[in-house]
């Protein structure tokens, strides 16, 4: 069996539609990493370019591949001659699957741990994309770097928005935008967190050392950022911000 095809897909609306048709929550989503179909797919959202820039979209890729930066797939996804895209199995289905931060799969079996920490990850990957490359779009000009979610008031970036079509900065990715804070946080705190971070994805070492980091800045963090849900990260946020401030 050969290595897991990562390379990522650009696909036009229509296209991205049909490709993930079979993919739960994907066919609203900015793009999909699935672990079982191994490709990050993307879809090029046109009238999301023109608000923001062309940049929008390459950002949705970082995110992506980011997720795709651990894991094996077993399943892969191709698209035929005549423009259909089928699923491939290419290994036998594991008990437990792990795809970075995320352990057991939302459609796979026993119940999914680490999965905001995960979108968090790659969420904040491409917040960092969209700073340094400075694809921040015309909208936060002159605004503050951070801005109030829309049910409360949460520190966020303006690099985790863009720009929507009812004029007003949506999270790009919804609630990986919190978990994305918590590790800025860390990582405004303690630099040295982010290689460590990033090693976690691809080794041992790497995943022992994380957690250790983690939890010398604040004691017992680590197991709150796999176990945290929508309704307890926003908390998380803002006891982060502040034990470490
Ligand atoms: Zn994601």
């Amino acid at each position: 069996m050969g290595a897991p095809d990562k390379h990522i897909r650009f696909l036009s609306e229509s296209d991205y539609k049909q490709a993930t048709l079979q993919i739960k929550d994907a066919s609203h989503a900015q793009g999909v990493y699935a672990p079982r179909i191994g490709i990050p797919l993307v879809r090029r959202h046109t009238e999301l370019e023109a608000l923001n820039s062309p940049g929008i979209t390459e950002s949705f890729g970082i995110h992506e591949i980011a997720h795709s930066s651990h894991v094996d797939a077993p399943v892969r996804i191709e698209q035929t001659k005549t423009g259909k895209w089928i699923f491939k199995k290419v290994k036998a289905e594991a008990t437990e699957t792990r795809s970075g931060f995320l352990i057991g799969l939302p459609f796979g079996t026993g119940p999914a741990r680490g999965r905001l920490l995960e979108e968090g990850y790659a969420e904040y990957e491409r917040g960092l994309y969209v700073q340094q490359h400075d694809l921040i779009g015309a909208f936060t000009s002159g605004a503050p770097g951070y801005a109030g979610a829309k049910t409360s008031i949460i520190p966020l970036q303006y690099r985790y928005k863009a720009l929507g079509e009812d004029g007003e900065p949506f999270l790009t990715f919804g609630p990986g935008a919190v978990p994305a804070a918590i590790l800025e946080t860390l990582i405004k705190h303690e630099p040295e967190i982010l290689p460590i971070l990033r090693e976690s994805r691809r080794g041992v070492k790497g995943m022992r050392e994380f957690p250790q980091r983690v939890n010398s800045l604040i004691p017992g963090l680590y197991s709150k950022l796999v176990h945290m849900d929508e309704g307890s990260m926003a908390k998380l946020l803002r006891t982060t911000i502040k034990q470490l401030s």
